[in-house]
């Protein structure tokens, strides 16, 4: 259903917001949604237009792709507090050894712990 009272690719009745119906906005144009499936963000770009569907009741900004830039994958924050949890479940908490791999949980100890328990 097209509706041409919302095609308004001059943007004369929104504002100076280039304005399309769903479906119908010009190439190269995406969605935050749409670029975040590729990997993308929109960056610092300005807002190019926006879309509209449900008869205006709802409206999506759409934003350039080839300005949009790669999403960063995580912070290094994040990165630190994610080595941090890592390196807890690879440390026994019994002699302190760090290991490549996770301390079994059943045990809470490292192995050679676990051994020398039972030996
Ligand atoms: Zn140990």
């Amino acid at each position: 259903m097209f509706r041409t009272e919302f095609d308004d690719p001059e943007g004369i009745r929104h504002g100076g917001l280039p304005t399309y119906n769903y479906r119908h906005a010009p190439g190269g144009l995406y969605t935050r949604r749409q670029l975040a499936d590729e990997g993308l963000t929109p960056g610092r770009q300005p807002i190019a237009a926006q879309i509209v569907w449900r008869c205006g009741q709802r409206f999506a900004y759409l934003y350039r792709k080839e300005l949009a830039v790669p999403k960063r994958p995580a912070t290094d924050a994040q990165l630190r507090a994610l080595m941090k949890a890592w390196v807890a479940l690879c440390t026994c908490k019994s002699c302190g050894r760090e290991y490549g791999y996770y301390i079994p949980r059943r045990f809470g100890e490292c192995l050679a712990c676990v051994e020398g328990r039972s030996a």
